[in-house]
C-alpha cells in the first residue's frame, strides 16, 4: 500500500462519502400521491397535522411578501427527503427539526434534504423562510390580486402557489395565518381571530381555523376592509368582509346569510364550523370559491345591473352548501370533485325553487341539453393512470340526506369496483378515505385532457355562466342573461363556484 499522507486520505475519503450519498440518493424529483388528475400534487410519507403560516406584506400587492411556514407532521415512512409543494416563491432557509437542512426545487416542487434518517411513525416539523409572489397568471391561481390588496383563490391546484405544503386535500390539516400589514389595512383568515398586534406602523392579525382544511380552502384577505358581524343560528358567530366603501350598499345581500343558513340546516342537519361569512373582493373574477368558513366572491356580483335577486341568492346557497359538502366532508382525490359540486348545484337549485318559483327541473334539463357540448370541448374522456390504493374507507355522515360532520364513522372498506369512483355506497358516502401513500414520480407532466379540463373548469370555466367556458376560452368573454339556458341553472357549469 504506497504510503498516503493524512490530509491526502482524508480529502479522498470524504470524495468517497460524496460519492457514496451521491450513488445512493438520485437527484431531486418531484413526487405525488398518486391522484390521476394532478399526479405531482401532495407528497408521499407523511402526513401533516397543523400549518403556520406568517405573512408580512408592505402594502403594495405586485411585490413579494415575505413569509414563514411551519408544517408539524408525522412521518408514515422512512424518510431521508421531505417534498413539500410549492412554487412562485423563492426559498432561503429550511429547517427540519430544528437543524438547518438542504434543499432543492425541481418543477413545484421543494425537496429537503433530511439532516439525519427520519423514521416512519414520528413527529417532523419543517420551517420555511421563503417568499410569497403575487405575480403569476390568474388563470393558474394562487393569490388574487384585488384594487386594494390579495386575496386567495387557491382551487384546485394552486395553495402551492401561495405556501410550502402538502397540496392535496386528502391530507387536511389545522391552518394558523399571522398576517402583518400596515396598520390602515385589514386581514382576515379561515377561523377565528386570535390575537391582533400592533407595533409600530403594522399589524400583525392572528387566525386559527377549528378544523381540519385543505389547503385548496385557505383563505387569507387584506385589504381596505369592513369586518361585519352578526349572529347566526344557534349564535353562530357570522363575520363579512367587504370593501369598506361598499358595506352599506352590499349589506342587504349579506344580511341574507342567517336565513340561508337556517334553510340549509333543514335540509342536512347543523353547520360544521366554527363561523361563516362572504368575503367580498374589489376584483372581477367571474367565480366564487367556497373557502373555508369564508366564502370568496367577486363585487360585480353583487353590484353589477342584471342579475336577478334569486339568481344571486342561489349563488350563495351554493357556496354555503361547500362548506358541508367540499369542505367538511372533502375530496380523497380529484376525481371526486363532482361530489362537492353535484351537492351544492343540487341545493342551489332546490332553494331557487322554493323561494324564486324557479323549476329545478326545467334547469336540469337546461344543463343536460348543454352538458355532452361541454365534455366536448373541454371534459375528460379517456383517463389511464394508477389508481391510489385504499387501506381504509371512513365516512362522515349519511350520503346524500343528513349532516355531515367532521368527526367520522368508519364504514368498511370500498370495493375495488367502487374505488375508481369513490362512490362508498348509500351510507357511506364519503370521502375521506385514506390512500396508502405512493411515491409517484410522473414520466411526464400533469398535460392530459382530463388535467387540463380540471385546470379550465375550477380556474375559468366554471365561469361559463357569465364567463368563458372551454369552447370560447380564446374568444371574448361573454356574458349571457341569467335566465339563459346554462346560465343561472343548478348543475349546468355556469359560473364556476
Ligand atoms: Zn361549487
Amino acid at each position: 500500500m504506497p504510503f498516503i499522507s493524512r490530509r491526502l486520505r482524508a480529502a479522498l475519503l470524504a470524495t468517497a462519502s460524496a460519492t457514496l450519498v451521491a450513488a445512493t440518493l438520485p437527484s431531486p424529483e418531484p413526487l405525488g400521491i398518486g391522484d390521476r388528475l394532478f399526479p405531482y400534487l401532495g407528497n408521499p410519507g407523511y402526513d401533516v397535522l397543523s400549518y403556520d403560516i406568517s405573512f408580512t406584506y408592505d402594502g403594495r400587492n405586485t411585490e413579494p411578501l415575505d413569509a414563514v411556514t411551519t408544517i408539524e407532521a408525522r412521518t408514515t415512512e422512512p424518510l431521508e427527503r421531505v417534498n413539500l409543494d410549492f412554487a412562485r416563491g423563492k426559498v432561503s432557509a429550511v429547517e427540519v427539526n430544528g437543524l438547518t437542512s438542504d434543499f432543492a426545487t425541481t418543477r413545484e416542487d421543494l425537496v429537503v434534504q433530511a439532516p439525519t434518517a427520519i423514521p416512519a411513525g414520528v413527529p417532523l416539523r419543517i420551517t420555511v423562510r421563503h417568499t410569497s409572489d403575487p405575480n403569476g397568471s390568474r388563470a393558474e391561481g394562487g393569490w388574487l390580486r384585488t384594487s386594494d390588496g390579495l386575496a386567495m383563490a387557491n382551487q384546485a391546484d394552486a395553495a402551492h402557489r401561495v405556501f410550502p405544503g402538502n397540496d392535496h386535500p386528502a391530507d387536511k390539516a389545522y391552518f394558523t395565518f399571522r398576517i402583518t400589514a400596515p396598520e390602515k389595512l385589514t386581514a382576515v383568515a379561515n377561523g377565528l381571530p386570535v390575537s391582533t398586534q400592533r407595533r409600530g406602523a403594522t399589524t400583525t392579525w392572528t387566525y386559527r381555523t377549528e378544523h381540519p382544511m385543505a389547503t385548496e380552502l385557505a383563505q387569507v384577505s387584506i385589504g381596505t376592509s369592513a369586518i361585519v358581524h352578526r349572529t347566526g343560528p344557534h349564535g353562530l358567530p357570522l363575520r363579512d368582509v367587504v370593501p369598506a366603501a361598499d358595506r352599506a350598499r352590499l349589506e342587504p345581500w349579506l344580511k341574507k346569510t342567517p336565513d340561508q343558513m337556517a334553510w340549509m340546516e333543514r335540509q342536512v342537519g347543523r353547520y360544521p364550523f366554527e363561523t361563516y361569512g362572504l368575503l367580498v373582493a374589489d376584483t372581477s373574477t367571474g367565480f366564487e370559491l367556497e373557502t373555508q368558513t369564508l366564502s370568496l366572491f367577486e363585487r360585480p356580483l353583487f353590484t353589477e345591473p342584471g342579475y336577478p335577486e334569486w339568481y344571486v341568492d342561489s349563488v350563495m346557497v351554493h357556496e354555503l352548501a361547500h362548506q358541508w359538502f367540499g369542505n367538511s366532508v372533502s375530496p380523497q382525490s380529484w376525481s371526486d370533485l363532482w361530489l362537492n359540486e353535484g351537492h351544492a348545484s343540487w341545493y342551489e337549485a332546490r332553494y331557487a325553487e322554493e323561494h324564486a318559483d324557479q323549476p329545478l327541473e326545467r334547469r336540469m334539463r337546461q344543463a343536460y341539453t348543454r352538458s355532452d357540448a361541454w365534455r366536448a370541448a373541454g371534459g375528460p374522456r379517456h383517463i389511464r393512470t394508477p389508481r391510489s390504493r385504499a387501506t381504509r374507507s371512513v365516512c362522515s355522515g349519511r350520503w346524500c340526506t343528513t349532516a355531515v360532520r367532521s368527526s367520522s364513522t368508519p364504514c368498511g372498506r370500498r370495493s375495488a369496483r367502487r374505488r375508481s369512483t369513490g362512490w362508498n355506497g348509500p351510507g357511506c358516502g364519503a370521502t375521506r378515505t385514506s390512500p396508502r401513500r405512493r411515491r409517484t414520480s410522473p414520466a411526464s407532466p400533469p398535460t392530459s385532457r382530463a388535467a387540463t379540463w380540471v385546470r379550465s373548469s375550477r380556474r375559468g370555466c366554471m365561469a361559463r355562466r357569465h364567463r368563458r367556458c372551454p369552447g370560447t376560452r380564446t374568444g371574448a368573454a361573454r356574458s349571457p342573461r341569467p335566465d339563459e339556458p346554462g346560465a343561472g341553472g343548478a348543475g349546468s357549469g355556469g359560473r364556476r363556484r
